[in-house]
């Protein structure tokens, strides 16, 4: 049983049930959901909340506990609220004169907007809805209106799922059939008697599908609504969201049974919504909607197009400056922007709801800064408030308004960012008529992309493929380069590597020329070219960025491959790179046919050959990275993928040699490549000749690559700056496979030094991305300055995953919950955390001052940042445009901890 404490300070037992609002406070958001608490909050700080009382989530817990039962007693709590209720504005429930009606809302600890029920204008029957007609003053019209809203409400909330004939949408029908045949077509034109003689109907069509009569006792009512909010919480929609926000399934819903106030009284009454500021741009002002003689669902369902608040100043200045002047009291309260519902019921305001706004990354930051700057949040809270995922968005390109857009398919949400292109279908079109061809923009749509198609790639304003993970090797190229790319996209059907169009489940047909948006953030395909609006950095982003930076304790260093990258990411606050990837730089056009003559090379003499025009070009990369590094820690990973990687495709190439050999035209290069593309292929590369084992078996890469990393190490060194390399062995399992590799490098680079004349502060180390590395960190650590997770394969071997393929189930399992969240964007704690924990516990026993990084994608996920600070790690690594996103999570990790 937990325990809360109370309004008193003293410590309220969970046994109490029901809870008036003024007895709760907004620290009770478990007991309480958000908005039971808020309620309370706001009664209790004296706003003009309708009275009523809040129905616990243990409640809700309790009900699922006990096979769907309510608790013995639970409704004599529920009555003596009501009671309360009824002393404090007078009225009484079911009366015949001037009867107390109520709303019954759900209520979670997070809010889940729309997902769970609502029953409005409960209380009423024949005789209470007189009642209704006198208190308003004869107003038949409405309260009749009122009864006929709630017998469909009512019916289709609570009795839908054992009738389904019960739905809004058979009210509805009856009602359209009602309209007919009184000529009447608006609403507005249905009198007080037209809406009796409705609601006559609707009692006749309930017991014609119940067989009994509508229950007129209100507590009956009641009772059943209650328990229907309870089972809302499990309805389809709501578990969906939960899945999709990572809100717990056992926390429960709360019920908020509030005393009605109604917006639609007249032109002197109304209903709106509101924030505090503004929360596409966090501008502060207010900004809002309102709709007169109206209840607050017309608002939020879109029926009628309401009006903006500031026409409520112009109608109702004595409201609009009670309203702005309670809202400005909730903000400081809160000290956050809110979000605040509601109605006017004959020139009095009533607060029916607030809660904190829901913003965008540009706003978030911008509503931060502006409040430390207005004195009203210490520093400290504008850094934790801040969702590190919408400092992403604030940063990529994104897309205008998609409310009216069409959209054709969703995949998985590689590389965030909105692009709009023309649909094309290869690498060679994509560079021929892209960035750097013709200028065109255009998306790269393909099955998967391989290295080969980096040039299609980089001219492309965004990617889209029917294959593969968001660790493919087209999403980590994308996010790198900051390219918004959505993977895995099984709903497009493609015909091959040759597809010239891809079909969507609607049956819409996307052919080479035509317009599609994609939006990389949320992994959604749109038809046609849609706005994109640039991501600025305005001064309160690097104003909350250099805040973060004060409070943060771990390094945040970058994944890059050029200098281009590394001085992009050193502008976005990187502090060193912790991973570059040395095989993107064979990719590069004028390498790669020097890279496929050492992989054809026959033997060691004439791979060094070809090695030997290598070294140059590489050293000169390296030169650029160090000069933009300057003095920062640079991780160079030695070779990785394996070699067939680098060689054209196998079925297309056997294709080409057997189109030659049947025209009696034998081209010797080609047949040599195909047979050495035959050599190397492997049924399974990922577990393959990669990694280290590249290095053991063909030692001449690598060496030429440690000759290229030192020897352009000392060519800074001696142009007068600080070089740092840290040379990292990937793919290592067993501590033979470091010391065999770097027994033999350390000869390399000595020579080098000593060929240069200069020595360089270089370091070995290796990438712990293999469980057996992980489980045999204590010995490894004794051989290695520095361990690297990269938790993209550690996370595929642990998983016994494909990187590559995982697209094709994924998106089944986390949907069936099989998985609580893609374990390839967020580390699985449970277990590949595991290993990380025993890797690094292992390592510091026996190396204490051993370096620990991450350089797996997972470095630039808040909530993997946040483990990583958990662990202990130096520093977490991920691509440029993700280093603020880390610096921010890493920032708050450490507040966290301090406040605990
Ligand atoms: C990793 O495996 O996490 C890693 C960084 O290496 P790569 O993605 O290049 O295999
Ligand atoms: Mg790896």
């Amino acid at each position: 049983m937990t325990n809360q404490t109370s309004s008193n300070g003293a410590s309220a037992s969970s046994n109490k049930r029901v809870w008036l609002f003024r007895e709760g406070k907004k620290e009770l958001k478990d007991l309480l959901g958000g908005k039971g608490a808020n309620l309370a909050e706001m009664t209790n700080i004296g706003l003009p909340v309708p009275p009523g009382f809040t129905v616990t989530t243990e409640v809700c817990t309790s009900y699922y506990a006990n096979d769907k039962q309510l608790p013995a007693g639970l409704m004599d709590d529920v009555k003596a609220a009501v009671a309360d209720v009824e002393n404090a504005i007078g009225k009484k429930f079911g009366d015949t004169k001037n009867p107390l009606l109520f709303s019954v809302r759900s209520g979670a600890k997070f809010s889940l907007p729309g997902m769970m029920d609502t029953v409005l204008n409960l209380g009423l029957n024949d005789e209470a809805v007189e009642g209704l007609v006198e208190a308003s003053g004869g107003n038949s019209r409405f309260a009749y209106d009122s009864y006929r809203r709630f017998l469909m409400m009512f019916s289709d909330i609570t009795l839908k799922a054992d009738y389904p004939g019960l739905s809004k949408e058979g009210f509805e029908h009856i009602l359209t059939e009602h309209k007919e045949k009184l000529g009447k077509v608006e609403d507005t034109e249905l009198t007080g008697d037209d809406w009796k003689a409705l609601c006559e109907t609707y009692k006749e069509f309930f017991k014609e599908q119940t067989g009994r009569e509508f229950p007129s006792d209100p507590y009956e009512q009641l009772e059943t609504s209650i328990t229907a909010v309870f089972r809302s919480w499990n309805n389809e929609r709501a578990i969906i969201y939960r899945n999709k926000e990572k809100i717990d399934h056992n926390i429960g819903t709360a019920v908020n049974v509030q005393s009605m106030v109604f917006g639609n009284l007249g032109e002197d009454s109304g209903s709106g919504v509101m924030f505090t500021r503004n929360a596409a741009t966090g501008e502060n002002v207010i900004y809002g909607e309102y709709l007169p003689n109206a209840q607050g669902e017309d608002v939020v369902a879109g029926v009628r197009t309401p009006k903006e608040i500031a026409e409520l100043e112009h109608n109702n200045k004595a409201i609009y400056d009670e309203l702005i002047a309670n809202a400005r009291r909730l903000e400081n309260h809160y000290k956050d922007m809110q979000d605040i519902e509601f109605t006017i019921e004959k020139n009095k305001l009533f607060i029916l709801q607030c809660r904190s706004g829901k913003r965008t990354g540009t706003a978030a930051i911008r509503i931060a800064v502006e409040m430390v700057n207005e004195g009203f949040i210490s520093k400290e809270t504008a850094v934790k408030m801040v969702a590190p995922s919408g400092l992403e968005q604030a940063l990529h390109p994104r897309l205008k308004d998609t409310a009216k857009a069409k959209r054709i398919a969703k995949g998985l949400n590689a590389g965030p960012g909105g692009a709009v292109g023309m649909a094309v279908f290869s690498s060679e079109k994509a560079a021929e008529l892209g960035k750097g061809g013709k200028g065109e923009a255009v998306i790269l749509c393909s099955q998967e992309t391989t290295p080969d198609d980096l040039k299609g790639m980089l001219a492309a304003q965004g990617v889209l493929t029917s294959r593969g993970g968001r660790t493919s090797h087209a999403a980590l190229v994308a996010r790198q380069f900051g390219i918004p790319t959505i993977c895995g996209c099984s709903e497009m059907k493609m015909d091959g590597h040759h597809a010239t169009s891809f079909t969507t489940p609607d049956g819409t047909v996307i052919s080479e020329g035509d317009w599609i948006t994609i939006d990389g953030t949320e992994g959604v395909i749109y038809q046609g070219a849609l706005e994109v609006e640039a991501a600025g950095q305005s001064g309160d982003f690097a104003t909350l960025m250099g805040w973060a930076d004060s409070f943060r304790t771990m390094g945040v260093r970058t994944n890059a491959d050029t200098p281009e990258q590394a001085q992009q990411a050193i502008e976005l606050g990187a502090e060193g790179i912790g991973l570059c990837r040395t095989e993107h730089m064979f990719l590069e056009e004028d390498r790669l046919p020097v890279v496929r003559e050492m992989i054809l090379a026959g033997n060691t003499a004439a791979r060094k050959v070809a090695l030997d025009k290598l070294l140059p070009v590489q050293r000169e990369d390296f030169v650029g990275i160090f000069r933009a590094m300057d003095g920062k820690p640079v991780t160079v990973r030695l070779i990785d993928p394996p070699l067939h990687e680098f060689l054209p495709n196998q079925v297309e190439l056997a294709k080409e040699v057997a189109v030659l050999q049947t025209k009696g035209t034998p081209d010797a290069v080609k047949e040599a490549l195909l047979r050495k593309v035959d050599e190397l292929h492997e049924q399974n590369p990922m577990l393959g000749l990669r990694g280290c084992r590249l290095s053991i078996v063909f030692p001449e890469i690598v060496e030429m690559q440690v000759a290229a990393i030192i020897g352009a190490a000392a060519q800074v060194k001696k142009e007068g700056k600080d070089v740092h390399p840290e040379i990292m062995i990937p793919l290592v399992g067993h501590v033979n496979e470091l010391t065999f590799v770097k027994n033999d490098l350390e000869r390399v680079a000595k020579a080098t030094q000593e060929a240069e004349g200069t020595e360089v502060d270089y370091m070995f180390g290796t990438m712990i991305e293999v469980p057996r590395a992980a489980l045999t960190s204590a010995e490894i650590a004794k051989e290695a300055s520095f361990f690297s997770f990269g938790t993209n394969d550690l996370t595929q071997m642990t998983y016994g995953m494909s990187r590559d393929d995982a697209g094709t189930f994924l998106t089944t399992y986390i949907e069936n919950k099989i998985y609580k969240e893609d374990p390839t964007v967020s580390i699985d704690q449970t277990g590949v955390g595991r290993l990380m924990q025993i890797s690094v516990d292992d390592a510091r026993s026996v190396n204490p001052n051993i370096k620990l990084g991450i350089c797996g994608e997972h470095g630039g996920e808040p909530d993997s940042v946040k483990f990583c600070a958990k662990l202990g790690l130096n520093y977490v690594s991920c691509s440029p445009k993700r280093v603020p996103v880390a610096r921010l999570a890493a920032a708050q990790a450490a507040l966290e901890s301090q406040s605990k």
